[in-house]
């Protein structure tokens, strides 16, 4: 199949084919309408943005025989030689190549003699940044007393390059980078007048990739055309640009969730392995984080997430596995790590180290609950359900049964703590976000027939009383010890239950506690500000 380089052969040819640069070109036509043509322009800004393109239309537009014309026609002999590059008067200069004095002295004397055939010499030097110092002080001469009929066209990526000198001799305009939509629109017409079958979500990964470049982002399609052929899917998308799809996205997101540092090391390998760029990688996990927050958070979705890119079902497993701040979190590290990975000589070391500080992200606590609760702590008159045991698994372990499930019904015991213990491990096994979920709970009853969990954050509650965690649940007690238990949550209100009926409350908390747990010891509560915040002891 022979096809042609898109960016040459979709060149546009008049003003009203170019995409973007409105103001420019309004500009630029009203210029030739009111014959107010300046002597010198420059086209600045990123590459494959029109800059070339624009000169040359503006050439024919001065030439056309139809003209000076806001308008060129395109079929006369002077349009059609500008076209070609085979005008005489029109000359294509690429600055990085020809920057030397001599280069500049030659077209300068070229400069005097009149014109073949068109009506404006026109000099477009491309690149204009990379001319020597010497070659620029050459120009300047005949750019502060131009020939008349002679128009200098310089294009550059590095305006800031270019001496003020030389500036403030041209009419400057600044091109901007293209928008994905210009992009898309402009490859949508390419494929469909070339026959290219090719899906829009393809399309967007190449405007994305082309970063506001038409020029590379047509490059990108030559490139997907010519290993896919006609028929562009999505996969062959990601085979060319060596970006990854959902699919690899959804395994990083479920490792990160499970904790499993193993799993991802082995995903970034096979990843690199593949030969795709974990840059794009990176960048394409942040996006997939920021759907996964839009189908946490909004109420439809489908309006907010591309449903032909995406599939919602699995987006919205995922997301509530999360809390809606700790995707926000992951969010803004896969951001930061992205410019991190651009800078770094050791990218892929860099991104493995943010996804394992990715697997310890946790849930903000409310700051008002936490001061409330290390005011109740400094009270050491406050009896101890005033503050809830907060300790994490690990710590759990090391301090024995006692502490961490203080409310778990005298008469019961040790024997119940231990079975919890089992029965946590069984949930955790099952479903290994539980391990962050039941971290911060309280076993307020467990007892052949209940199991009632407490919890500070509300969301996490909400979490654990959906109808399938529950059963989740009970199938893990029913698999440790074979009862039949009764599933309920509840919220940690603990400083309501104090104000109410309060003597009552403290005769009972005389009899049924110890009088060390009355007065706390320095060192319970720093202990209870640890479990409460997750930090060590440094002196
Ligand atoms: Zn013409």
């Amino acid at each position: 199949m022979e096809f042609q380089v898109s960016a040459r052969k979709w060149r546009p040819q008049k003003f009203s084919q170019l995409i973007g640069q409105e103001h420019i070109i309004r500009t630029l036509q009203n210029a030739v309408e009111l014959n107010r043509i300046s002597h010198a322009y420059l086209f600045s800004g990123t590459r494959g943005v029109g800059k070339t393109t624009t000169a040359r239309i503006l050439a024919k537009a001065l030439n056309c025989e139809n003209g000076p014309t806001p308008e060129p026609c395109d079929t006369c002999v002077a349009c059609r030689e500008i076209r070609e590059g085979s005008s005489i008067d029109v000359r294509e200069i690429d600055g990085a190549s020809n920057n030397g004095v001599a280069e500049v002295r030659d077209l300068i004397d070229n400069v005097q003699y009149a014109t073949s055939s068109c009506r404006y010499k026109v000099y477009i030097i491309d690149e204009v940044h990379m001319l020597s110092k010497s070659a620029f002080n050459a120009l300047l001469k005949t750019l502060e007393e131009p020939p008349e009929r002679v128009v200098f066209i310089f294009a550059t990526t590095e305006s800031d390059k270019i001496p003020e000198t030389i500036l403030s001799r041209c009419q400057c305009f600044e091109f901007k980078p293209l928008t994905h939509k210009q992009i898309i629109q402009q490859l949508q017409l390419i494929s469909e007048q070339e026959g290219i079958a090719v899906y829009t979500l393809s399309l967007e990964e190449i405007a994305k990739n082309g970063a506001g470049s038409m020029r590379d982002a047509q490059s990108l399609l030559d490139q997907v055309v010519a290993f896919s052929g006609k028929e562009v899917t999505p996969g062959s998308v990601e085979a060319v640009l060596g970006i990854v799809g959902q699919k690899t996205l959804e395994i990083f997101i479920d490792a990160i969730r499970a904790q499993d540092c193993s799993a991802l090391f082995a995903q970034v390998q096979d990843t690199v392995n593949a030969g795709k760029d974990l840059s794009y990688i990176c960048r394409d996990l942040a996006d997939y984080v920021r759907n996964l927050l839009v189908v946490k958070m909004a109420d439809a979705p489908e309006k907010l997430v591309d449903a032909q890119a995406w599939d919602l079902e699995v987006l919205k497993r995922q997301a509530e596995n999360f809390h809606a701040d700790e995707l926000h979190q992951i969010f803004s590290l896969l951001t930061r790590t992205e410019v991190e990975m651009k800078r770094s000589s050791l990218p892929q070391q860099v991104f493995e180290m943010a996804l394992f500080r990715l697997v310890d992200v946790r849930p903000f606590q409310n700051i008002d609950d936490l001061i409330k609760r290390i005011g109740e702590m400094e009270d050491a008159g406050s009896p101890p359900a005033a503050v809830p045991a907060q300790a994490k698994p690990a710590a759990e372990a090391e301090k024995g049964p006692a502490v961490p499930v203080a409310k778990v019904q005298a008469e019961q015991g040790a024997a119940d703590v231990a079975l919890w213990e089992k029965v946590k491990a069984e949930i955790c096994a099952r479903k290994p976000v539980f391990l962050h979920y039941l971290e911060s709970c309280q076993v307020v009853e467990f007892s052949d027939s209940v199991l009632h969990l407490a919890f500070q954050d509300p969301y996490t509650r909400d979490l654990v009383e959906r109808e399938e965690n529950r059963s989740l649940i009970a199938q893990a007690v029913r698999s440790v010890s074979g009862g039949e238990v009764r599933v309920g949550t509840s919220e940690i209100k603990a400083p309501e239950s104090q104000a109410s009926g309060q003597t009552d409350e403290i005769e009972k908390k005389k009899s049924a506690a110890p009088s060390a747990l009355m007065t706390k010891s320095e060192s319970e509560i720093i202990q209870q500000a640890l479990d409460v915040f997750g930090g060590v002891l440094m002196r």
